[in-house]
């Protein structure tokens, strides 16, 4: 699927009405980057945060012209993204309270009792969740983390930092990745629920997406056992496995992010560039044609990961291909705009900064083009 069905289309068109009360709120938190009291004023991200819960747990669904949306395929996260990124401003989305990493692993490793407590906490209010992988040693490798949970009597005690959490200095609760043992079956995910003595988080000093990171230190923080997940799971689903799933719908929205923030330049310098710049009309009309590409190449990955979670490979290259996008976009609208263009136009000059941020997210281009790699190299993956 590159083309959108008409329920999409209602969708993309009320994401695009909403959005552009997003772009002043943007503004004054990427000037005061702990301002985490801005969002209620945002109509369209109080209704995120109740959003992107599973059906069973779900209350209180979009409904736009008689369609609801739950949020909950990789495809109406896409579109949802991608449009209040292009229309609104994407390090806001990455800033707003709701479920969106956290809710992908308690869904996808979390028993009913743990998905309805989280769930139904994360609706009650908009409330900030986290999902807490990076450490200060390097993020790119999962499996060599350093975080611990040790046991004791009744649970757990974590120790350890994670670095670049979105949402980690505002949120009460989310999931932290940490080592139970050795090796990839030694890994675990369990819920923190940071007012916990011994649990420091902090803001995230940024260039770009600011407002957006934070850090963690646990010291000793108890975890009871009926918070780790993945209890009801065999040993080799319940750690890497499923989190591995996790991430490939959430490198489409990754990717939507993207492809939203190419689009907010491209519109911007086609609106402030004088008419008689005709080299400069060509270059948008090629700009535009690749931002068409990659976002068809995005809601493809998207259509192939709600049919086959599995699928790494296309999530993996439409991020890598929006990571590049939204920089070449964004240089190129700074660069048509003249040599003050920083200055003249702040909020380009966000987006630009924000750009680079969508590099890292779920992994780096290289770590993508790994995956990539491997399913062309693989027989049943490989292009014939
Ligand atoms: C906007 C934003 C939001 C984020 N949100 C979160 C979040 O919510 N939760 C979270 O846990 N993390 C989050 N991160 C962190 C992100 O996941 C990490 O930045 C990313 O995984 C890379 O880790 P690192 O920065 O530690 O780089 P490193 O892992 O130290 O890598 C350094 C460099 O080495 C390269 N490299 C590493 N390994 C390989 C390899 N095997 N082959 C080739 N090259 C390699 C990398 O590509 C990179 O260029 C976020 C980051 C950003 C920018």
């Amino acid at each position: 699927m590159t083309g959108l069905d008409h329920r999409l289309r209602v969708l993309r068109r009320y994401v695009r009405a909403e959005a552009p009360a997003l772009r002043s709120t943007a503004q004054e938190l990427d000037a005061h980057p702990d301002g985490s009291t801005l969002y209620p004023k945002v109509p369209l991200l109080d209704r995120l945060a109740t959003l992107q819960i599973p059906r069973p747990y779900a209350r209180d669904p979009l409904v736009i012209e008689g369609h609801e949306y739950f949020l909950t395929s990789a495809v109406e996260r896409v579109v949802f993204h991608e449009e209040a990124a292009a229309h609104g401003d994407a390090a806001l989305l990455l800033s707003a309270p709701g479920s969106l990493t956290a809710g992908m692993l308690v869904a996808a490793l979390g028993d009913d009792t743990q998905q309805r407590a989280f769930f139904e906490r994360v609706r009650a209010r908009p409330t900030w969740t986290f999902l807490a992988m990076t450490e200060p040693q390097g993020g790119s490798d999962a499996g060599t983390l350093h975080t611990t949970l040790t046991p004791c009597d009744g649970g757990y005690l974590l120790n350890g930092s994670k670095r670049f959490i979105g949402n980690a200095h505002r949120s009460p609760l989310g999931v932290v990745t940490a080592r139970t043992g050795p090796g990839p079956l030694g890994i675990r995910c369990a819920l923190v629920d940071t007012t916990h003595p011994g649990c420091e988080a902090g803001p995230l000093a940024t260039l770009g997406m600011r407002g957006a990171l934070g850090t963690l230190d646990f010291q000793d923080v108890f975890v009871p056992e009926a918070q780790v997940l993945g209890r009801h799971l065999s040993p080799t689903r319940r750690g890497m496995w499923g989190w591995l799933h996790a991430f490939n719908p959430l490198r489409c929205v990754a990717a939507a992010l993207g492809v939203g923030i190419a689009r907010a330049a491209h519109a911007y310098a086609h609106q402030h560039l004088p008419s008689r710049h005709d080299l400069g009309r060509r270059r948008l009309d090629t700009l535009g044609a690749r931002i068409r590409g990659v976002q068809s190449l995005t809601r493809f990955a998207a259509t192939a990961v709600d049919a086959d979670p599995a699928n790494a490979h296309l999530p993996s290259a439409a991020k890598s291909a929006a990571a590049d996008l939204a920089v070449e976009a964004t240089s190129t609208a700074l660069r048509m705009l003249g040599p003050g263009a920083r200055l003249e136009h702040p909020l380009l000059d966000k987006w630009a900064r924000d750009a680079f941020g969508i590099e890292c997210m779920e992994g780096t281009s290289h770590v993508q083009s790994t995956s990539v790699f491997n399913a062309l190299t693989r027989a049943d993956t490989a292009p014939r």
